[in-house]
């Protein structure tokens, strides 16, 4: 299957045109222009048709006059341009042209017909399975529309060859029916919305960085997306971030540019699922840490948690901290309370998710044991070089979480500063060996 996105941006587009914002900006300067989601198969099947869309083929090297079916997921304008029809009337093609959609799509696009142009209307709604120009189109329900636009709908495409493709586009989190419907899938290719970025208070019907992962779980979890399927980000608005491509990587996702063609087959993605990889993120107090190391993981199927904290008897402040860390954690993910990293890095599997939070509770418990508060750190040095081993070496993909605690004031005891430099020392040796390193910074992730 030949898939060539027409379009990766949602309605306004990605920059926004009356826009002046920093992403907006980014995307102005760099010449990154994402307009309205559309994706063309096999040049012959086009899924929705925004008003742009016909002109952006033009501009990305494709023809439309071999399309022969139209799936269009609903009747907001940016999927719904019918004027395309009068062009193609214009062009004098006879070729017969089947369009499914839902009805208020249907009576949208009923003006646009001429009465001799071969164009036939066919009213579609979720869990319809579709016989399209050697196509099998199963039709999913979207979560997304309402009384102005009606019903919405998400496809899933099937070759003759049996290679596959999930079109996403517009959704808030997927129903558990829609999941449920594409159970075992295997999809090739998965395009799949993610409108709104770090903007999560938008209250509207579409996916955003921290929704978006939970998806990509839920699909791996059934079997709809495997390590083998390229999972594409679409519908993309300013505001997302410029470092969008790293956000995503972790997931498995990615997003390319407008025009770009995807062929099935095996892709690039799916290998760093399982690649070992190691993340360091350090940060001062209260910088989002943990949230962020946990968001990191959100589309992993399973997480295994290595809680560093010993349990402190008696401190009520630190039992809050730890059940407020313990309630943002997924259920579904394993929760190690152990010491002892070095080996939980050592005896991890490929494949396998690890997350430590946090390093410097760890390096405490460390100093502790080697009664090493006096100065003497020898003991304390060999555990960290025998970690920094253990982090060489993961067959895992982890993230550690670690304090960045040399940017205050200088402690004002011989413990503090020990401590201090030591952490200082564990950090640089770490992200020395590390594939990534983020620093956290009121909150938003700055990658080192
Ligand atoms: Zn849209
Ligand atoms: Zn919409």
């Amino acid at each position: 299957m030949k898939i060539q996105l027409l379009g990766t941006g949602s309605a306004d587009g990605w920059p926004n045109p009356f826009c002046t914002c920093a992403s907006c900006g980014w995307a102005r300067a760099s010449g990154v222009f994402r307009g309205q989601t559309s994706a063309l198969v096999d040049d012959r099947l086009l899924i929705d048709c925004g008003p742009e869309v016909p002109s952006a083929a033009t501009r990305h090297g494709a023809e439309l006059s071999g399309v022969r079916t139209l799936l269009i997921t609903h009747a907001h304008p940016d999927h719904l341009g019918p004027a395309a029809l009068l062009f193609r009337h214009w062009a004098g093609r006879r070729e017969g042209l089947d369009v499914y959609a839902p009805q208020v799509v249907l009576d949208q696009l009923r003006d646009w017909i001429g009465p001799d142009d071969p164009v036939r209307l066919h009213p579609v709604a979720a869990s319809d399975v579709l016989q399209c120009d050697g196509y099998t189109v199963r039709v999913l329900a979207a979560t997304h529309g309402d009384a102005t636009i009606g019903e919405a709908v998400l496809f899933d495409v099937a070759a003759a060859d049996g290679a596959r493709l999930l079109y996403a586009t517009d959704t808030g989190p997927l129903s558990d029916d829609t999941v449920e419907a594409v159970t075992d899938a295997a999809f090739d290719v998965v395009l799949i919305e993610e409108t709104f970025g770090d903007f999560t208070e938008h209250g509207t019907q579409h996916l955003d960085l921290s929704t978006f992962p939970d998806q990509l779980r839920r699909l791996r979890e059934v079997g709809a997306i495997n390590d083998a399927s390229d999972v594409v980000a679409v519908h993309l608005s300013h505001h997302n971030p410029v470092s969008l491509g790293r956000r995503l990587a972790p997931w498995g996702a990615r997003v390319v540019p407008d025009g770009t063609v995807l062929r099935t087959g095996p892709s690039a993605t799916g290998e760093r699922l399982t690649s070992p990889h190691r993340t360091l993120v350090i940060g001062g107090a209260r910088s989002g840490k943990s949230r962020y190391a946990e968001s990191r993981l959100a589309a992993a199927e399973r997480v295994t948690y290595i809680a560093t904290a010993p349990p402190r008897p008696g401190d009520t402040e630190w039992d809050a901290r730890v059940a407020e860390h313990r309630s943002r954690r997924p259920a579904h993910w394993t929760t190690v309370e152990t010491g002892d990293i070095t080996a939980a890095l050592l005896d991890a599997h490929r494949g396998e998710t690890l997350l430590i939070d946090c390093l410097t509770l760890w390096l405490t418990q460390v100093m502790d044991d080697a009664g090493a508060w006096d100065g003497d750190v020898t003991l304390v040095d060999k555990q960290i070089n025998q970690l920094v081993d253990a982090w060489k070496v993961t067959q895992a993909q982890v993230v550690a979480v670690s304090n960045e605690v040399g940017q205050g004031v200088v402690p004002a005891t011989a413990s503090g500063r020990l401590f201090r430099d030591t952490q200082g020392r564990l950090n640089a040796a770490l992200a020395q060996v590390s594939d990534d390193v983020v620093l956290m910074v009121a909150g938003r992730p700055v990658l080192i």
